[in-house]
């Protein structure tokens, strides 16, 4: 796991490694989220996931969820996905 100069916090930190996210999002966390600012992320999920009621069994709350995401952790939403 090496360093990245992390989008959110803008320091250069451990990475957040594997994340387990599919596609671009779990790519781009991996090499531009500290380890820091992901488990932070990890941590107010489940508060977003109980204020948007959404049920991430379910596709299109799970791509709401990956769009907040990308939000909290600062990272523009790539072109493919607009
Ligand atoms: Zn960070």
């Amino acid at each position: 796991m090496g360093l990245v100069r992390c989008a959110r916090c803008g320091n250069e930190r451990e990475g957040a490694g594997k994340v387990g996210l599919p596609g671009s999002l779990g790519e781009d966390i991996e090499a531009r989220i500290c380890a820091e600012c992901w488990r932070e992320w990890l941590s107010t999920q489940i508060r977003v996931i109980n204020h948007y009621g959404l049920r991430p069994a379910q596709r299109e709350d799970r791509d709401k969820l990956y769009e907040l995401t990308r939000e909290f952790l600062q990272l523009a939403v790539p072109v493919s996905e607009v």
